[in-house]
């Protein structure tokens, strides 16, 4: 799936990515693999391999379902263009999101999960078992967890892809703890603009809160709370044009949208807080969204609306977006999967 991956920076620091191709996929461990095979037959398909699909699979293999990750060509999710994450419980002293992902999917493996590199690109999600293609390779699912996640949107700015990981960020509540008595900028002017402000003054000097145009969309209680906080700075009407430093972020290069001039704003680190898309892309024809375009399950359970179809992490969730949140609903959808799969053998068992 094209939009189900992380624009993840070549050469990731720390991480020994040993890709494995759909044919390894279907092959014993160990065995040499050299020409694709048919269809890939499993209980449980998982596609994403982020927190939430790497515990869906740890939870899946460790229940002998013996599931398949199809997570992307550059596994891992959003956690490996992070740096430094401090709130995953477990880790005091912090880690590097690529390693911690490393991890998820170490323990994954070791529990018998087959994880393939791979885009998914179509599915048929009509009948079962369901079908899911991804680099030429097709396979053949009894149940199904989508855990695709949701990327965060970027200015698309040179400097600000350079400069990822080092003062560019698009999570405060990841990454504000480093700003200490520092000064920050965050861009947007929707409601996750408005709180990662607010949340960043728990720990910055000051907050420059940088908008396109001269109103808000987020709600206006949020509003005003940043705007009478003394130590929020309102630049309306402005855009970011530029990200300066080399190593790290010195400063912004702002253009006005009102017809001012140019300004440099000096500040150590900048939060973009334009908004996520859910990679929704190959399921869209099947299942259903919600009005922001996030997958929707039946709430009480991770179940979407098509039976042996499950969902979990970011997907389908435009609120809380952490990754403990993410690997929790991808443990749910393990086990509704693995209850669900158990009726039906049950029942087919039952009807011979
Ligand atoms: P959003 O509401 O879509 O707002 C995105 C903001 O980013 C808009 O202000 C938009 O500007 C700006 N923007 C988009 N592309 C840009 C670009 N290329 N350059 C500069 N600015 C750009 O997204 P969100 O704030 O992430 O919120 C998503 C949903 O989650 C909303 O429904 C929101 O209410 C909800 N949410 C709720 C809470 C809460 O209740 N506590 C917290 C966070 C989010 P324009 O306004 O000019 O289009």
């Amino acid at each position: 799936m094209s939009d189900a991956t992380p624009k993840a920076p070549k050469g990731l620091a720390g991480l020994n990515l040993n890709l494995v191709t759909p044919a390894d996929a279907a092959a014993a461990p160990g065995e040499a693999v050299s020409a694709q095979r048919g269809p890939i037959d499993t209980r449980v398909a998982i596609v994403g391999s982020g927190p939430a699909g790497m515990t869906a699979a740890i939870y899946a293999a460790r229940a002998n379902l013996e599931p398949v990750v199809i997570g992307g060509l550059v596994s891992g999710g959003q956690l490996m263009i992070t740096s430094e994450v401090e709130n995953y419980p477990g880790f005091p002293e912090g880690i590097q999101g690529p390693e911690l992902m490393g991890l998820f999917r170490k323990q994954a493996e070791r529990f018998g999960a087959r994880i393939v590199d791979a885009d998914v690109d179509r599915v048929d999600l009509g009948s079962r078992p369901f079908r899911l293609w991804a680099a030429g390779q097709e396979y053949r699912a009894q149940s199904v967890i989508v855990a695709t996640g949701a990327d965060a949107q970027w200015l698309g700015l040179e400097s600000e892809t350079r400069l990822r990981g080092r003062g560019v960020s698009a999570c405060a509540t990841c990454d504000g703890f480093f700003y200490r008595e520092k000064d920050v900028a965050v861009v947007g002017g929707g409601d996750s603009a408005l709180e990662e402000a607010l949340f960043l003054t728990r720990f910055a000097s000051k907050v420059h809160l940088i908008h396109r145009r001269d109103e808000f969309r987020g709600s206006k209680i949020m509003q005003a709370r940043a705007r009478e906080h003394p130590r929020i700075e309102l630049h309306l009407s402005r855009t970011v044009q530029e990200v300066l430093g080399e190593e790290k972020v010195e400063g912004l290069r702002l253009a006005a949208t009102d017809g001012g001039p140019e300004e440099l704003l000096p500040v150590d680190g900048l939060f973009v807080a334009i908004g996520h898309r859910p990679n929704v892309a190959v399921f869209r024809d099947w299942l259903q969204t919600d009005e922001k375009g996030y997958l929707r399950h039946d709430g009480a359970t991770s179940a979407s609306a098509i039976e042996g179809v499950f969902i979990a992490g970011d997907v389908d969730d435009s609120r809380y977006r952490q990754a403990v949140t993410a690997a929790g609903e991808g443990c749910r959808a393990a086990i509704d999967a693995e209850r669900w799969l158990e009726t039906q053998e049950a029942q087919a068992a039952g009807a011979r």
